[in-house]
């Protein structure tokens, strides 16, 4: 078996922790794993167009509608006009929907373990490596764009001479290592195209 065919596998397994720990955690409040998804997207980034959120979860249109309607019915969200477009509406959560999501937005403690026990040289390695798969499976169109360093506007990748701090951010203007990339950032703001692919050369020729 090849390394890329292992590395595919391990993290076939670790995907099939997280499946089963979001079927344990919407089930236990009543809902499908699409519709906790959807809850607690809503939560952590704020309200949403329908198509914002299929796009989201790489789901179709219909599947979210379904969804959405199911949590609408639970009077865990609600639609309400759009302030940038009268004809369209956005998907708030209620307050009962916030708590709800943030009763199931905890990743499973067996795989915070798991990366625990690696060190800190080892999980900075980790993690550079999947913002590396992140990135090739958004620019492949597998994935939505993520909320990630190498696509944002405040990310200066291998600006510092410090090899345990080479990055910066303007956003909180600090610098800041491998350890520290972000692939969901609440601060990210998509910076163009051809800055992303010039800050990426940047970030990927220091390796
Ligand atoms: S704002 Fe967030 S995503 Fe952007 S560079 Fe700073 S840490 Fe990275």
């Amino acid at each position: 078996m090849t390394t890329e065919r292992n590395i595919v596998t391990g993290l076939a397994r670790i995907g099939t922790v997280l499946r089963a720990e979001q079927w344990a955690q919407s089930d236990a409040v009543g809902l499908t794993p699409t519709q906790a998804q959807i809850l607690v997207q809503l939560d952590t980034r704020g309200p949403a167009r329908i198509g914002d959120v299929a796009a989201e979860l790489a789901v179709t249109q219909p599947t979210a509608s379904d969804a959405v309607a199911a949590l609408v019915r639970k009077r865990l969200v609600e639609k309400r006009p759009d302030p940038k477009d009268a004809r369209a509406v956005r998907l708030h959560p209620t307050r009962t929907g916030r708590r709800r999501a943030k009763a199931m937005a905890v990743w499973p403690d067996a795989l915070l373990e798991a990366v625990d026990s690696l060190d800190p040289c080892e999980q900075a390695v980790f993690l550079k490596g999947l913002t590396k798969m992140v990135r090739a499976l958004q620019t492949r169109q597998a994935i939505p764009v993520q909320r990630m360093c190498a696509t944002c506007q405040y990310f200066r990748p291998n600006v510092h001479d410090d090899p345990a701090a080479p990055h910066h951010c303007a956003f909180v203007d600090a610098a800041f290592g491998d350890a520290n990339l972000r692939l969901d950032c609440a601060d990210h703001e998509t910076t163009s195209e051809t800055d992303a692919a010039a800050n990426w050369q940047t970030f990927v020729s220091a390796l």
